[in-house]
């Protein structure tokens, strides 16, 4: 039986309690995102970060044991995808597992089988995330270089709540609806232009697939949001209808 009322209570009485000091150390230390962010969303963040903290399950692979900063460090970056909603905290996600390496490639096999990280994580349809705790912590260190393995991994998984990880996530407006083919065109322009070996400026993992397209994308939106508004217009545009946030401010002093 599942009663949303006692969820709501509980999270309400979770969010009345102070934030932990264990916090506040963890994310200045491990997350400097948090440092640039503005005051209120970075209240409002560590408050979704709490909540993802207590309600998810979490393991540690290959004998990690997973501690509370870790946890931190996962959730506070992975509700930075959620900035712009009030709706959604990760409820669909089984569980978070964090491995002591990297992870080992698994083969793909096709819809619903496993997505292939580029061995720092891996998302599967309608199941865990799996993340390598050194590349959780890399990503974090540098919030303005486009790679973070948390974000990548988020993005595949918000892109599966609709039951395909085919690289439209659910577009919940018909704005988006009408601006998603134009991402569609992007994504092949970047394989036809890596195809003539030119230069481009988003990473060309992006050009393995939809899927692959829409969580690079997604990383270069909250880590390089004024370099993405300036290479591909409308792809930021998009992406920022479809997250409501413009990240640019965050980096601006
Ligand atoms: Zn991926």
């Amino acid at each position: 039986m599942f009663f949303p009322w006692g969820r709501r209570a509980r999270r309400q009485k979770l969010l009345q309690s102070p934030v932990p000091a264990l916090w506040e150390e963890t994310l200045e230390h491990q997350v400097p995102l948090y440092g640039l962010l503005p005051a209120d969303l970075r209240t409002r963040l560590i408050g979704k970060a709490r909540i993802v903290v207590a309600e998810r399950i979490w393991g540690g692979g290959d004998g990690l044991a997973v501690t509370e900063e870790m946890k931190i460090v996962v959730a506070a970056q992975a509700v930075v995808l959620l900035a712009g909603d009030e709706g959604y905290l990760y409820e669909r996600l089984p569980a978070i597992q964090l491995y002591p390496e990297y992870i080992a490639a698994r083969p793909r096999r096709g819809d619903g089988g496993p997505h292939v990280g580029v061995r720092l994580g891996d998302s599967w349809q309608g199941g865990n995330v799996r993340l390598s705790w050194p590349a959780v912590f890399e990503g974090a260190e540098d919030p303005q270089d486009g790679s973070n393995v948390v974000f990548h991994e988020m993005a595949h998984h918000l892109d599966s709540l609709d039951g395909q990880m085919g690289g439209e996530p659910p577009l919940t407006t018909e704005s988006l609806q009408k601006r998603w083919p134009g991402v569609k065109v992007e994504f092949q322009r970047l394989v036809q232009q890596l195809m003539h070996n030119r230069q481009t400026w988003l990473d060309p993992y992006a050009a393995e697939s939809p899927a692959e397209f829409f969580a690079v994308v997604t990383e270069a939106f909250f880590e390089e949001p004024a370099g993405l508004a300036e290479h591909h217009p409308e792809l930021f545009t998009t992406f920022a209808e479809l997250y409501r946030v413009d990240p640019r401010a965050w980096f601006e002093q």
